[in-house]
């Protein structure tokens, strides 16, 4: 039988993130920014288990991406992909991690059976953090979020990929008005922050220019952002470039799918 590339959001939000990445017997996650109980359960829908993993790319150490891994190293024992500065982070709440850390830096490329997954630096207020470009002899995958801007290394990530899961943090106006304190909205829409619709859509067309086929706006805020509004923005840039979506009964250009925050997404590919 023929292998595909497939892969899916378990957990995607500010509160969380971890997806999948299968081909054939192949996989992996990346991030594990929820329960293990959750992860457990969300791979066991997907008929898998975490012990099945070829390994865990986390992105960096915030601990929506990252709060899983105690639980998961002490019972499963994958190998966790990361930068090592980010692990001396991540080994404090969760020591059993550290030793199976496999030190990881931008430019690196592993290789978890048929995948190959090449490591780009992204611009974010963390230790270290990395975005992703996932090739399978089936297609290839961008995976970019935490991104306070599309930096050139996010740019060489992404751009040609056949998908593009990619961060639409917040609405600018909703963040503006909401209720966090003034800080932490000058870290949120700051160069190395996160990603708002506005800044997500304009790249939209562009991603659909070099090929890409698919788009999923992830990394949503509960607070600051609907996926509608997400959705809409990217739509209406979309639009404007005379790039026709998907529907349900008729061809278009690009499909869009926004990650729900904590139900199994499969991603388009
Ligand atoms: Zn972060
Ligand atoms: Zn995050």
């Amino acid at each position: 039988m023929e292998k595909k590339l497939k892969a899916y959001t378990l957990f995607s939000s500010s509160r969380g993130n971890s997806t999948y990445i299968c081909y054939g017997k192949d996989s992996l996650l990346i991030d594990a920014g929820a329960s293990l109980r959750g992860i457990e359960t969300g791979l066991g829908i997907l008929g898998t288990s975490v012990s099945a993993l070829g390994g865990i790319l986390v992105s960096h150490e915030h601990s929506d991406h990252t709060k899983g891994l105690g639980a998961i190293s002490k019972k499963h024992g994958v190998p966790i992909y990361t930068d090592p500065q980010c692990m001396e982070v991540i080994a404090t709440a969760a020591p059993e991690a550290a030793a199976l850390l496999v030190p990881t830096l931008a430019g690196d490329r592993v290789v978890i059976g048929d995948i190959a997954v090449t490591v780009y630096p992204t611009p974010h207020d963390s230790v270290r953090s990395f975005c992703y470009r996932i090739e399978t002899p089936a297609g290839t995958l961008g995976y970019a979020t935490d991104i306070g801007h599309i930096s050139d290394s996010v740019e060489d990530a992404v751009f040609g990929c056949d998908s593009v899961l990619i961060e639409s943090n917040h609405d600018t106006a909703l963040l503006k008005a909401g209720p966090y304190p003034q800080f932490l909205k000058k870290r949120i829409s700051g160069s190395h922050g996160h990603l708002s619709n506005e800044a997500c859509a304009c790249l939209a067309p562009v991603l659909v220019r070099c090929g890409t086929r698919s788009i999923t706006l992830a990394h949503l805020s509960e607070t600051n952002n609907t996926p509608r509004l997400a959705a809409e923005e990217s739509e209406r840039r979309l639009k404007e470039y005379g790039i026709k979506l998907f529907g349900e009964s008729y061809a278009g250009d690009v499909r869009l799918q926004v990650a729900p925050v904590n139900r199994i997404m499969e991603i388009t590919l």
